[in-house]
C-alpha cells in the first residue's frame, strides 16, 4: 500500500495529455508542411476536411500521398527549421516529474517530425502517441498506429480519446491541453482542460471547465494551486 507517492493537490491521480502541433510547437506543423510545399491538389483535401466531408485520417493521409517519398529530407529539415517551442515546455516537463505526475503527448502529427522535435525533452518514448509514415513506396503513406476504440467513431487517426479512456476517470484526474478541432472529443473527457484558440472557443461554447493559456508557465502556475477554475 502506499507504494505510489500520492499528489495532494488533486482529487484523484492525476495524468496529463499534452497535443503536439499548436500546443508544444507553436504552430501547425502538417500545416506548414502543405502551405510551403503546396503539392497540388492540396486545397481540395483541406477544404474537404474543414468542411467534415472528410476525416482527419482521411484527409491527412491524402495530403501526404501527394508529396513523393524522395521529398523526406527536405520536408524534414524544413519542418525542424521552422518550429519553435511554446515558452515553458522544459519547465512543465521538469514540474511533472517534480510532483510525479505522467506526461503523455498525444499527437495528431507524424513520427518524423514529433520525434526530432521533442529529442531534446527526454520524453520516454512510451509516452508520446502520434502517427507513422513510411518512405519506403514512391509516394509518403502515412500510417495509424493508434487508431480508434469501439467507442470512438471519429475516425480520428491518432485517436485521443481512445489514450484518454485507457485512464479510467474513477481513478484519474484526466487533464487535457490543446488548441484546436481534434482536442474537441477529448476535452468532453477531460477533468480539466487548459485551452488556446479554437479550443478556448469550443469549451466555453460547450460549458466545459477550462483554462486558457498562452505559455507553459501560466499552466504551471495553474497546476501549483491544484488546477483550480477562476
Ligand atoms: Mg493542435
Ligand atoms: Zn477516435
Amino acid at each position: 500500500m502506499n507504494a505510489k507517492p500520492t499528489n495532494t493537490l488533486f482529487p484523484r491521480t492525476p495524468v496529463l495529455f499534452c497535443d503536439f502541433d499548436g500546443t508544444i510547437t507553436t504552430s501547425d506543423n502538417i500545416v506548414a508542411i502543405m502551405k510551403w510545399f503546396e503539392p497540388e491538389g492540396v486545397r481540395e483535401i483541406i477544404d474537404d476536411i474543414v468542411g467534415e466531408r472528410k476525416s482527419i485520417r482521411q484527409g491527412v493521409g491524402e495530403m501526404f500521398a501527394l508529396l513523393p517519398s524522395s521529398m523526406k529530407e527536405e520536408i524534414t529539415d524544413f519542418v525542424i527549421g521552422q518550429a519553435g517551442i511554446r515558452l515553458g515546455f522544459p519547465e512543465l516537463l521538469d514540474w511533472c516529474k517534480a510532483h510525479d505526475v505522467p506526461f503523455y503527448v498525444t499527437s495528431g502529427g507524424i513520427d518524423f517530425f514529433v520525434y526530432p522535435l521533442l529529442q531534446p525533452f527526454g520524453i520516454p518514448a512510451d509516452h508520446i502517441y502520434c502517427n507513422g509514415s513510411d518512405f519506403s513506396g514512391e509516394r509518403i503513406r502515412i500510417t495509424w498506429p493508434h487508431p480508434c476504440d469501439g467507442e470512438c467513431g471519429g475516425d480520428c487517426g491518432m485517436c485521443k480519446t481512445t489514450i484518454i479512456r485507457r485512464f479510467p476517470r474513477d481513478e484519474y484526474y484526466r487533464i487535457l491541453i490543446g488548441d484546436s478541432v481534434t482536442d474537441f472529443a477529448g476535452a468532453k473527457l477531460a477533468d480539466l482542460v487548459f485551452s488556446r484558440s479554437h479550443l478556448t472557443d469550443k469549451c466555453r461554447e460547450l460549458g466545459l471547465p477550462h483554462i486558457p493559456f498562452e505559455t507553459f508557465h501560466d499552466i504551471i502556475r495553474n497546476l501549483d494551486q491544484g488546477g483550480a477554475v477562476s
